[in-house]
């Protein structure tokens, strides 16, 4: 706190300073009263919003990075220093690419569910892809096949608002890189709006886009977040959504209420907080709830990006576009 206090100061003496030195010789170019009387407050407040900024004031770096421009162009100065190494693994043979940063890397790498074996069932994680976390943006597979097919779809992504239910720092970054427009919500983490997936408040139909990525699995009542999610969906619009999905299992999906423990739940869901997993047959069970379901097959994407869902043995490699009939 004191340190931050120590900040604002600086940033204000120096704007001052820099005012002081400023204002004389802009004065004698401007003449309109109106403006005239504007030079000292806006350009101390310019001064002291971009230099706070730049030396990162937690306080007013958060009022700021709710412009997407200052979001623009931070996630541009955390780019920078992969750029060249990008241009040159470009031009190299067998390396990958992530859609989300747009950069080119020499490997993507592996999840490290061994470390965590309280939260993972190892059990389900024995054949995991060893290409999974992008080392810029921290992007998984499941999020650079979205990206992949939101670019795709680029032109009437723009033209709509997305909501974005439990956000994700790779999907944030290319929708501000793309001026996509978009809320976040989530019932516990800092986001835009703070809502409950199984009774968001908002009005019936109001929505035109949802990102939806492994949510289902954590909610207590999934039937209630789909008929949610099916009320706020605007009549033309899209639902884009993930879950784990085993597709050893025949069946829509699988519950268990004597699974209460979070060991319990791990051994039968395969993570500590996941209140259960979907089946080979969850495309149907989508559409049971009213839905048209469409899949954006992962194995249809370009191979360098390693569109395998993961990271977990169990996930399969789809997501899913819902649309009102
Ligand atoms: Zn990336």
């Amino acid at each position: 706190m004191k340190l931050s206090k120590g900040r604002i100061v600086f940033c204000a003496v120096l704007s001052a300073f820099v005012t002081a030195v400023l204002v004389p010789p802009l004065l004698r170019v401007v003449s309109a009263p109106v403006l005239r009387a504007a030079i000292v407050p806006g350009l101390w407040a310019a001064l002291f919003f971009a230099s706070a900024m730049v030396i990162r004031i937690p306080g007013v770096s958060r009022i700021l990075y709710k412009s997407r421009m200052m979001r623009r162009l931070q996630w541009n100065r955390k780019l920078r220093p992969y750029r060249k190494e990008s241009r040159k693994l470009k031009k190299a043979a067998g390396s990958s690419y992530c859609p989300c940063c747009r950069m080119y890397i020499q490997n993507f790498s592996g999840f490290p569910y061994p470390e965590y074996p309280e939260r993972y069932n190892p059990a389900r994680y024995q054949n995991t892809d060893t290409q999974v976390i992008c080392p810029v943006c921290g992007s998984m597979p499941r999020h650079r096949i979205l990206v992949t097919w939101m670019q795709e779809h680029l032109a009437e992504i723009r033209h709509v608002r997305v909501l974005h239910f439990a956000q994700e720092h790779a999907l944030r970054m290319w929708m501000d890189l793309h001026r996509i427009s978009y809320q976040t919500a989530d019932l516990y983490a800092d986001a835009d709006l703070k809502l409950d997936l199984e009774d968001t408040g908002l009005p019936a139909g109001s929505v035109p886009m949802i990102i939806c990525n492994h949510v289902l699995e954590h909610v207590s009542d999934y039937k209630k977040a789909l008929r949610e999610l099916s009320r706020i969906l605007a009549p033309e619009g899209r639902i884009i959504i993930s879950f784990p999905v085993d597709p050893a299992l025949d069946m829509g999906v699988l519950e268990d209420p004597s699974a209460v423990t979070a060991e319990e739940r791990m051994q039968k869901f395969g993570q500590n907080d996941h209140l259960r997993i979907f089946g080979s047959r969850a495309k149907a069970l989508l559409e049971e709830h009213g839905f048209l379901a469409e899949e954006i097959d992962g194995s249809r994407m370009r191979p360098e990006i390693k569109p395998v869902v993961g990271p977990a043995d169990y996930d399969s490699n789809v997501l899913y576009i819902l649309r009102k009939p």
